[in-house]
This record gives structure tokens, sequence and C-alpha cells, in this order.
């Protein structure tokens, strides 16, 4: 029953490879470590560096290592990069999902997980999505993994694969016991952002954007902990043991926080101040994206435990100090 993690030393993945070790699954990590660590998979845990794409070599990891079940998180995720460079993307993202897929499907692999994005809604509409929202990827990065979307679903129609996939909306945070976090330090996420201006790592930080329709006119997101992510994925992994349909769901908590609420938590959970800087809108971003997460609570009784904007933002504070390059707070 040994389960195969793809880009198992980055940051969703490794958050996964906690939750499946404390399981007590056998689990084995496939990642060509271009933006994941080796330091952040345990030592317990096999990790083969490779790629994704290449069918004879994940084939034979799949052999090996008698591999049931995998949890596809290996992608390039950056959206901005993606506009520059799509065919970059479509093929890290979709050419060598499909080569993944081929190769789950010669090995007879019971279960694929895949790890999608909220990115695929692309204009979202201001009140709470649900999974049958229309999907409009305004982003070569949500395209690739709609296309991977449906190729992973008429795949599993014609080999009899059980699947799951999982829209994520905006993750954030780290492993509680502090061993594992978002490691990319030129991250352009508002949290990581807001930390590292609380850390005096930058001088100071922008609100894009201050006339959306929104209470405050900032940009109101779902953000979800990451822990909390990784156990959807394994209550998502049981139910299709236990013989569940395939299911798509979205993966956030259904509560939306703006840019000064998030700026505000930062602020208290650190006790630093931050200087902060009025910006246009950053192009691309909507106003509001918040999950309906009704399938994920109520039908496959997920039930988070981080479920709290502060705990989210202490959690990720912890791990960004614990990455020593700023050993104590600004005084503020
Ligand atoms: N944001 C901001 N300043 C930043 C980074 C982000 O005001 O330095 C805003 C952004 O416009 C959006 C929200 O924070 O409304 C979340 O952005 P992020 O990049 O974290 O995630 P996204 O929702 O774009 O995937």
């Amino acid at each position: 029953m040994t389960v195969l993690v793809t880009g198992g030393a980055g940051y969703i993945g490794s958050h996964m490879v906690l939750e499946l070790c404390e399981r007590g699954e056998k689990v084995v990590v496939l990642d060509n470590l271009s933006t994941g660590r080796r330091a952040a998979v345990p030592a317990s845990v096999p990790l083969v560096m490779g790629d994704i794409g290449d069918f004879e070599s994940v084939q034979r990891v799949l052999r090996t290592h008698g591999i049931r079940s995998i949890i596809h998180f290996a992608a390039r995720i950056v959206v901005p990069e993606s506009l520059a460079d799509p065919l970059g993307y479509y093929l890290a993202n979709t050419v060598k999902t499909r080569a993944l897929l081929a190769a789950a499907v010669a090995e007879g692999v019971s279960e694929f997980i895949f790890s999608s994005t909220a990115a695929v809604y692309g204009e979202a509409p201001l009140e709470p999505l649900g999974e049958t929202a229309p999907t409009h990827p305004l982003s070569p990065y949500g395209a690739s993994k709609l296309m991977s979307e449906w190729m992973l679903r008429d795949t599993a129609r014609a080999h009899g694969l059980h699947y799951a996939i999982l829209r994520y909306f905006n993750v954030a945070g780290a492993d509680p016991q502090g061993r594992t976090g978002q490691s990319s330090p030129d991250a352009t996420h508002l949290i990581k952002v807001a930390l590292q201006t609380a850390l005096g790592q930058r001088a100071f930080m922008e609100v894009f954007g201050q006339d959306y329709p929104t209470p405050d006119g900032t940009g109101v997101r779902d953000y979800i902990h990451v822990a909390d992510l990784a156990n959807a994925h394994a209550v998502v992994l049981q139910h299709l043991r236990e013989g569940g349909d395939n299911v798509l769901v979205n993966a956030g908590y259904g509560r939306g926080y703006s840019v000064r609420e998030v700026i505000g938590s930062v602020k208290s959970v650190t006790g630093a101040d931050i200087d902060v800087r009025q910006s246009p809108r950053r192009p691309g971003d909507p106003p509001s994206v918040v999950a309906d997460p009704t399938l994920l609570r109520q039908t496959l009784g997920w039930q988070p435990r981080y479920d709290d904007l502060d705990t989210m933002i202490r959690h990720a504070y912890e791990w960004e100090r614990r990455q020593g390059s700023v050993p104590a707070l600004r005084a503020g």
C-alpha cells in the first residue's frame, strides 16, 4: 500500500509526507529538487531524485516500491511566470502529468490524487465558489492544471483508476511542529511578503488595490492551513480506498480575509510595525476568491484543525524565523 508523493520535497508535498507518516503509511517521494529541498523529506522516507515526465524511470519507481497510490504535487506554480513561459508550463504541468498517468496505468496504480487550483475558475464571482462554477482560467498555469484534470478524468474512466482532484485556494502556514514550511525566498504571496517585512527583510510592502468591491476595498482570499490541506488529501485517499466515488473538491475554509485583515494579523502576531504602501491593483487579481467547502467538510467529513488566521500566520512566522536569516524581531 505504498504511496508515491511527487513533489514531496516541496511546500505542500512535504506536509503531505508528514501527514502520511503520522498515519503509518509507507511513503516514497519523487522530486527533481528544482524547488524542493532534500531536508524537507524525513530521513526515513526514500527520496527518488527524478522527473515525473520520464515514463521509464517513473515506471521503475512504481514497480520497485510497489506503489498503489499516487499523490501528485510536482508542478510549476507561479502565475506571472506561466504568462511569460506558457510552453514551459504546459510541458512541466500538463505533458509531464500525462507521462506520470501513463506510467500509473501501465503499473496498475489504484488511486491518483491531483493537486489542482482555484485558478482554474478564473474570474471569480463575489459569492463562494462551488465545484460546478464555470472554469475559465486566466493564465497558462490555471489552464495547464485544468487540462491535467481532464486527462485524469478521462484516463480514470477508460482504465478504472480511482481519482480525486483538490482545487486549492490560498495555502498558508507551516507545520505546527516546525518541521517544514514555505521555503522559496522570492515568494510573492501576501503572508510571506508581510512576514518578511515584519522581520525586516524588506523595507516595506505594498497593498495592491484599495478600490475593490469588498468590505475594506482590498482583495479577499480564502486562506487554508497547509497541514489541514494535507489532511484533506489523506481523508480523500481513505474515501477512495473504501470504494468511494471519484471526487473533485474545493479545498478552502469558506471564509475570506482581506489584505488589510491579513496585515493586521501579521502585526499582532509578530508585534512588529510594518511599513505598508498603497499601490495600484495587480493585473489579473480578482476582488474575492472564497471556496464553498461543503463537499469536503460535509460529504467527506474533513475537519480542519487550524481554521484561524492568527494560527496560520503564527505557524508561518515561526517557520520564517527558524530559517535563520534574521534572528530577532525589529523593535516596534
Ligand atoms: N497582495 C498584496 N500585496 C502583496 C502580495 C499580495 O496586496 O505583496 C494581495 C493580492 O493582490 C491579493 C492577495 O494579496 O489580493 C493574495 O495574493 P497572493 O499573491 O498571496 O495570492 P493569489 O490570491 O494571488 O494567488
